[in-house]
């Protein structure tokens, strides 16, 4: 029999999202039980490596109207503008909370909080801690969550179903990969706070965790993916690793140059004015991309890519501002930007798609919440700013634990042994996959055909015909994931088959991506089409909705929350 353990709510995720989530609940309820369950030891989680800084006013220069404006517009006008709204108003309390937690958010001279600026931000109000501000936030928000005895962690508990009973949410199914046991967890309410799916794509800057499964979780339990086709490349990629140089690099002053050693984005109109570095991300990544078409880039042994120059900063400033930068590019590629350009290539960094919530975090299913970068409110609509999700993850996750809370609290926890049951049904299935060896089709070599199918069909620049041929075999990748070859049978520790069912969540939302994007025929934020380049709001200013059927995906629309910042054209 499989282990039954009964809270009020069941959060899955700890990283900045799921943390913020269970310090909300723990603090509002102290007499509530709250699960944490997590695939890896919570300091883990990829917000640890987020490194240039979290968004949120903080000057006099600044006004939450300017900060909503800006987010709207980077957004390509694709952003919800409730959340929107809600989000700019929350976040300056959001980031002075997790400095009376412990964050020691970088100062000026005076003692005010020291911001930087980003890409596609009108003014400098990047919160950050030199350059390692996701260890940061993380750090303080994992150890103010262990004040709370209320918090009762699961960690390295790899949940693979959602448990529910009347259409509602009433817990989860874990795997315990220490023991290899199956467990119950159950909760009036849960919260997916299990992050983005950069995974899907070879060249990443997310780590090897990100592989989108709360997504998945949630598209087999019938809630729509919203706008899965828009895909962030961040300009800055290591080549080889695809490791991340943070956009701080160029808010600090660093430029980007071709091979001909010339600062190129200069060149790049935008629309207005020239913010050259401080473009929004979609349109430096395909400055970059022209650039190397234009037969400027720069080719090396580590393949086609541009040049980061920071060496005008000198040693002082890079080492105060940006250690972490310094370190990376001399320990990944072997480069000290105090004295040589690190060499870079834009690089696949964020999904602004997710599970299909409104400013409540609220899914369509009853009990069941996501925040963090798991979930599509939509803040980021068509392109995020840089800066403004770690922002996210404490403004939605609090909000998930709050309304998750009130759910609970207001709902029954369901026939424990018809839970159990089906926990038990999942637990049957997941052990006939260990070591079966019975398929064909190996993890790796699946791995790569769909890796190399999304770089190729959905990549910075896309057009509707690869778009249509990524769509066909990403189908054909998860029919054959079905019939996977697993050779351990072991329980304790069996990484074999936590990759094979992560490979399952991956190759789903891949074809959820590519038919989502095949389907968008126009140009808007990341999704740049070179057969329909122009955005196109009489026919396209709506949300990309996704349901699983046998089929594969079937596409809905959902109305944008327009207000009263009206559409125009998107200039910088
Ligand atoms: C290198 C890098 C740098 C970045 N820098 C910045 C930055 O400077 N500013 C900014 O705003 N954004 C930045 N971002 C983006 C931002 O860091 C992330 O979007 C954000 O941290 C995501 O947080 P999260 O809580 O949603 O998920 P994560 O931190 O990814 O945590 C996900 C959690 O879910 C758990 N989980 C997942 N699947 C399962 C499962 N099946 N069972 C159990 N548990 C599961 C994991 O164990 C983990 O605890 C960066 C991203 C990267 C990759």
């Amino acid at each position: 029999m499989i282990q039954v353990s009964r809270h009020d709510i069941v959060i899955v995720g700890g990283g900045g999202a799921g943390l913020r989530a269970a310090i909300a609940a723990a603090e509002a309820h102290p007499d509530a039980s709250i699960a944490l369950v997590s695939k890896v030891y919570p300091m883990r989680s990829h917000t640890v490596s987020a490194e240039g800084g979290a968004a949120a006013v903080a000057r006099d220069d600044d006004s939450e109207e300017l900060h909503g404006f800006d987010t709207v517009k980077g957004s390509d006008f694709l952003g919800d503008q409730d959340v929107i709204e809600y989000f700019v108003e929350q976040a300056p309390r959001e980031l002075a909370l997790l400095e009376n937690w412990g964050c020691p958010w970088s100062r000026n001279d005076d003692g005010t909080v020291s911001t930087r600026a980003f890409g596609g931000m009108t003014t400098k109000r990047t919160w950050y801690a030199t350059d390692k501000v996701g260890f940061h936030m993380l750090h303080a928000l994992f150890q103010h969550s262990m004040r709370f005895e209320n918090i009762v962690r699961y960690d390295e508990f790899f949940v693979t179903e959602l448990l529910t009973e009347n259409g509602e949410c009433k817990g989860v199914a874990a795997l315990e990969i220490r023991t290899g046991e199956f467990h119950a967890i159950l909760g009036r309410a849960v919260i997916l706070a299990t992050g983005g799916a950069g995974k899907i794509f070879p060249f990443t800057t997310n780590g090897t965790i990100k592989t989108g499964d709360g997504m998945a979780l949630a598209y087999r339990a019938g809630v729509a993916l919203k706008d899965m086709e828009f895909v962030q490349y961040h300009p800055t990629g290591l080549p080889g690793t695809g490791i991340l140089i943070t956009e701080a690099a160029r808010g600090e002053g660093g430029y980007l140059r071709n091979a001909d050693g010339d600062r190129f984005l200069v060149d790049y109109d935008y629309g207005v004015g020239n913010k050259a570095e401080l473009g929004p991300r979609d349109m430096v990544s395909r400055a970059i991309i022209q650039e190397f078409e234009a037969g400027r880039g720069i080719d090396s042994k580590v393949g086609l890519h541009a040049a980061l120059d920071l060496t005008h900063l000198g040693e002082a400033h890079i080492n105060e501002k940006l250690p972490f930068v310094r370190e990376l590019a001399k320990t990944y590629i072997g480069v000290d930007p105090v004295y040589e350009h690190i060499p870079i290539r834009p690089v696949v960094h964020y999904m602004m798609g997710g599970v299909d919530t409104d400013v409540n975090s609220a899914t369509s299913m009853p009990g069941l919440y996501a925040a963090g970068e798991v979930a599509c409110a939509s803040l980021n609509g068509a392109n995020r700013l840089g800066s403004n999700s770690l922002t996210e993850c404490l403004v939605a996750g609090a909000v998930a634990g709050q309304n998750a809370m009130d759910f609970a609290r207001g709902s029954s926890e369901g026939n424990v042994e018809r839970l159990r049951g089906q926990a038990e049904c999942e637990s049957a299935r997941v052990d006939a996959l260990r070591g079966s060896a019975k398929g064909s089709e190996q993890i790796s070599g699946l791995r790569q055909e769909m890796n190399s199918t999304m770089e190729e069909g959905c990549g910075v620049y896309r057009d509707h015909p690869s778009m249509a041929v990524a769509a066909e075999k990403a189908r054909e990748i998860r029919q054959r994931a079905s019939d996977l070859h697993l050779t351990d049978k072991s329980k304790v520790f069996n990484t074999e088959i936590i990759g094979a069912m992560e490979l399952v969540n991956m190759v789903e939302l891949a074809e959820v991506l590519a038919v989502s994007a095949a389907a968008r025929k126009e140009s808007r934020g990341a999704h740049t089409c070179r057969d329909f380049p122009k955005r196109d709001d009489t026919n396209f200013l709506y949300h990309t909705m996704a349901y699983q059927t046998e089929d594969g995906p079937r596409l809905d629309k959902k109305d944008v929350k327009l207000g009263h910042w009206e559409p125009q054209e998107r200039k910088y």
